[in-house]
């Protein structure tokens, strides 16, 4: 609930202006619900404006994508980049391929960035962008058309030291390989311009499993700080079976858990014997078929139509890692039902406000997207410094880095929760470290 005088008059201009654009008002509702103790305390952010700022991008772009499919017919997509806020460093954040892309998505994706990417610790501002574009049943040549139509407009407004995309939902290597290929010939710059590059053309090592990994490193350290405990025995309820989940059940295995479940848009596949993770990479990321056909292949598992029956099966740890809203009130209250205790989120805002309320009611330990999906956005700020130096670090080296940074993100969260009396509080921890950076950064740089 909405009690700050300040707050509230802010967000009824975000409604006002805003109304249209559901998912923007939603991150924009829960973010500014942890902000009330923290703009009380601090009476500068709303003399300095800092909430009206924060909620409006500092630009808006929006183009049109035009490309020739396989029978020569002209195709026209969306495209969209929405560079938030620079306070803290050039804009960052991913680029999503998806259907049900629209401005109201790409601007909660990236109002979310700019806190996530603070509480990262690294010097990044925050951006989203994408298009409408479908990669479904789409050749190899097609989407490689579309990547070089799309950056041929995007490239007039990235490039190292302003704006850094890097991947999301349908856009992985192959996407980000076309994208860098392209913005190459159009600027005849070699740069570090796109995170999630391959290897041998200035990628980072660790990036690719960056986001799982990192949901799990979060989630072991909230584990063990709260709680004593660890993923040691406990079955993992898993969503997605795209880039963040795949590695998420790969770490959740390495880290001693039996993951049981991936899904994709279409069903969801329950394994007691423990998801064979080498099974989904092949089927979704080398075949990019559908996630039935692991019943199909795996003896003892099962394909059960219809996405949302995931959050039916019984587990200890949950880890929605698909798309947002997939966890609305009645989901989160059978995951609750059927025994599990934890909810940490590897998609960006999976779960509704009618979800989030049911685990603050039970108790569920939840770690909000912002924080335990933020791996994947620092690994691709390491892979900027690699850049930078013209070095790659090791595996392992990235990868301790990684650890360590989602370990500072838990720590740092509890330390805001506890300053501004929310002890254990991990959403409002977060939402509060995070904006906390930033602010001050807005309020030293005066009114832009
Ligand atoms: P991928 O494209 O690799 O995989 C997405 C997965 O989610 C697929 O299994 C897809 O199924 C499923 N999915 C997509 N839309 C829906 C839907 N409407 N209902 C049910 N399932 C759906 O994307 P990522 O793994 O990269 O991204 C997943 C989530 O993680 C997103 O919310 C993204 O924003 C977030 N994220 C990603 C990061 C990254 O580094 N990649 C970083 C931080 C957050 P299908 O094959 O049927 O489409």
């Amino acid at each position: 609930m909405l009690t700050d005088e300040y707050v509230k008059r802010v967000y009824a201009q975000v409604e006002k202006r805003d109304g249209d654009q559901p998912e923007f008002l939603q991150a924009v509702q829960e973010v500014f619900e942890s902000l009330q103790p923290v703009v009380e305390k601090h009476p500068e952010y709303e003399k300095a404006g800092v909430l009206e700022r924060l909620v409006e991008p500092e630009r808006v772009i929006k183009f049109r994508v035009a490309w020739t499919d396989d029978e020569g017919k002209v195709q026209v997509n969306r495209g969209y980049r929405i560079q938030f806020n620079s306070a803290i460093g050039p804009y960052k954040g991913g680029l999503r391929f998806h259907p049900t892309v629209t401005e109201s998505v790409i601007k909660f994706l990236g109002f979310e960035q700019i806190l996530k990417n603070s509480l990262t610790t690294l010097p990044m501002g925050g951006a989203k962008g994408g298009s409408d574009f479908n990669p479904k049943g789409k050749s190899d040549a097609e989407v490689m058309r579309f990547c070089q139509a799309f950056m041929t407009e995007l490239s007039r407004h990235i490039g190292q030291f302003t704006d850094v995309p890097a991947g999301d939902i349908n856009v992985g290597g192959r996407e980000i390989g076309y994208l860098f290929g392209q913005y190459k010939r159009i600027r005849d710059e070699y740069s570090g311009v796109l995170t999630g590059k391959g290897l041998e053309f200035g990628g980072s090592l660790a990036r690719t499993e960056a986001t799982g990994y990192g949901l799990c490193y979060y989630t072991a350290e909230a584990l063990r700080v709260l709680r004593n405990d660890s993923f040691e025995g406990k079955t993992v309820i898993i969503s997605g079976s795209g880039n963040v989940a795949t590695y998420a059940a790969q770490k959740a295995e390495q880290l001693g858990a039996k993951v049981v479940t991936v899904s994709d848009s279409n069903g969801y596949i329950y394994d007691p014997n423990g998801i064979n993770v080498d099974v989904v990479k092949q089927i979704k990321e080398v075949e990019r078929g559908r996630i039935k056909e692991y019943a199909e292949r795996v003896p003892g598992s099962e394909y059960h139509e219809g996405s949302k029956g995931v959050w039916s099966v019984k587990g200890d740890i949950a880890l929605p890692c698909a798309t947002q809203n997939e966890i609305d009130g009645e989901s989160a209250q059978q995951l609750v039902d059927n025994g599990v205790t934890v909810v940490c989120e590897g998609a960006n805002m999976p779960s509704t406000p009618e979800a989030i309320a049911v685990y603050q009611k039970n108790g569920v330990l939840y770690g909000p997207a912002k924080a335990a999906n933020a791996g994947g956005v620092a690994v691709s700020g390491l892979e900027m410094s690699q850049n930078s130096y013209r070095l790659s670090w090791t595996f392992e080296e990235t990868d301790a880095k990684l650890k360590s940074i989602m370990e500072t993100i838990v720590a740092n969260s509890l330390a805001a929760a506890k300053e501004y009396g929310h002890e254990g509080d991990l959403m409002l921890g977060a939402n509060a470290a995070g904006f906390v950076k930033v602010a001050n950064a807005m309020v030293a740089q005066g009114v832009l």
